[in-house]
């Protein structure tokens, strides 16, 4: 098995500008994938965004259209040879900005389209000839029926974050878009998970695929070190403020199942001094740009956000990754906990496991093939005093086992119990609380959508002042376009 670039025989312009970005070996996907991908077979691999297959699928599909690369102006020389389609259009964005980084040194185009942006850009662009389509699978239905993409030469068809695509309900649009490709190509289908749903599509689209696993399907990055604390729902807050602090954390995702938890809490946490920003559904595209922007400037410490919202954000680096709320969906812990961790780096990923999320656990548990140990949290001012002799403070320590904390009746995840209405966890989880907390009067009041509250919070012309600075010039944030996804996928 290869690990250097050098032994797969590039052409030139491509092992250019691999040494240009830096990579010294290929990641474990791309060691596998790519040799495979080389001899046009079609590949089903389980591999997670930061595992570097955008250069897995990407580098072998420029190699072999290497041979038709030319320099002509005609549109006609140019034909739609690889098409790539990608759940979300952050995802979008950020693969076809790789492609154009690894394809800069050739003269094969490629081009990205996707919703809630003006169509005219994207007609002339396709219009011009591009070798390599990115796309979300909507915006790509628009303009086939416009007749500005003809696909009748597509060779190369890549479903990359598969397993998201189906979630946000994409399967009619991936149909219907294969539908119109040529028989005869080679498919490729990247997926973080291979659930029966995603196995039942590479066996009606994919011929003889072989399969590619870097990890255990479903495994997480094992870089990451996973915490599952028992904590009250009221005392999560307090939890996450400490292991910040103990861990001298500087930036961190914070995920919650529902958008009206996402607001509430940020708005929490940005009353407790903590520099914080939302991004949800309610949110217009604009401000989850922005919201976005703030973090990786620095200019924001906390992203707190739902699963739906987060899709797709290629944000490295992320030290840590807190589950204010457990996952109502085992797989989602795998996609969130993905953020950290990433391209080898290390990670931390910390769960707060109320009683009420047993089962939760257990499910998780049953994906990961990991036994999760339930840790308690011991709260700072709640010890007794230390005297000289006593324990560091330091991170670790600090969560040992606490004598009569309130743990539930069983350390490990055996029990189970029944999950609760998410409402009425809402109401438990953001309740003011009585004790040492100051009322906030934004408790007494009904919810409101940001997007229409007049009176901004702090945190968030923070956000809005913040340039589209690293975002490229694909994603422009003129328009107010309230649904980033299809309207088949809801949030609570
Ligand atoms: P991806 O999983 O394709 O989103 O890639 C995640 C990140 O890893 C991207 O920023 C890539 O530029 C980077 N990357 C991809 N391949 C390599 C490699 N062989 N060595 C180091 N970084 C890489």
């Amino acid at each position: 098995m290869t690990s250097s670039f050098s032994n797969l025989n590039l052409a030139e312009p491509l092992a250019r500008a691999v040494a240009e970005m830096g990579y010294e070996s290929m990641t474990p996907i791309q060691e596998q994938a790519i040799p495979v991908v080389l001899q046009g077979k079609d590949v089903m691999g389980a591999a997670q965004t930061g595992t570097g297959k955008t250069a897995a699928f990407s580098l072998p599909l420029l190699q072999r259209m290497m041979a038709h690369e030319n320099a002509s102006t005609s549109p006609a020389r140019h034909p739609v040879r690889a098409l790539v389609l990608l759940p979300t259009r952050e995802l979008a964005d950020q693969v076809a900005q790789q492609v154009k980084l690894y394809a800069k040194y050739t003269n094969l185009r490629s081009a990205v389209v996707f919703g809630g942006m003006d169509m005219k850009p994207q007609t002339a662009e396709l219009k011009k000839g591009v070798e390599v389509l990115v796309a979300t699978p909507g915006r790509l239905l628009d303009h086939i029926e416009a007749k500005n993409a003809v696909l009748n030469q597509v060779e190369y068809v890549v479903l990359d974050e598969a397993d998201r695509m189906l979630d946000i309900g994409f399967l009619p649009d991936l149909q219907r878009i294969l539908s119109y490709l040529p028989k005869k190509r080679i498919t490729l289908l990247f997926s973080a998970t291979f659930s029966p749903e995603i196995k039942r599509l590479a066996s009606s689209y994919l011929q003889d695929p072989v399969t590619i696993e870097v990890a255990r399907s479903n495994a997480t990055a094992s870089t990451v070190e996973q915490h599952f604390y028992s904590v009250g729902a009221d005392d999560k807050r307090r939890a996450l403020h400490q292991i910040l602090k103990s861990r001298g954390m500087k930036q961190a995702f914070v995920f919650v199942n529902s958008k009206l938890g996402c607001a509430r809490l940020a708005r929490s946490l940005e009353r407790e001094g903590l520099k914080t920003t939302a991004l949800h559904g309610d949110k217009s595209q604009d401000e989850r740009l922005k919201a976005l922007e703030a973090f990786k400037s620095g200019e924001v410490d906390l992203l707190v956000c739902t699963d739906v919202a987060a899709r797709g954000l290629d944000i490295k680096d992320v030290p840590a990754v807190f589950n204010f709320d457990v996952p109502f969906n085992a797989e989602d812990y795998v996609h969130r906990i993905g953020r950290t961790g990433r391209a080898g780096a290390s990670g931390l990923a910390v769960s707060f496991v109320a009683p009420s999320d047993t089962r939760l656990v257990a499910d998780i548990e049953k994906l990961i093939k990991t036994k999760i140990e339930l840790e308690p949290v011991e709260f700072e001012e709640d010890r007794p005093r230390i005297s000289e002799q006593g324990r560091i403070n330091d991170g670790r320590r600090m969560y040992r086992e606490a004598e009569g904390s309130d743990q539930p009746d069983e350390p490990g995840v055996k029990q189970s119990a029944p999950r609760e209405r998410r409402d009425t966890r809402e109401r438990r989880e953001y309740a003011p609380r009585q004790s040492n907390v100051a009322r906030d009067p934004f408790f007494d009041k009904p919810y409101e959508s940001t997007l229409s509250a007049e009176a901004q919070p702090a945190w968030e012309a923070a956000a809005k002042s913040a340039g589209p600075r690293g975002m490229s010039a694909n994603i422009k944030p003129k328009k107010k376009v309230a649904a980033l996804f299809k309207t088949t996928v809801t949030e609570s």
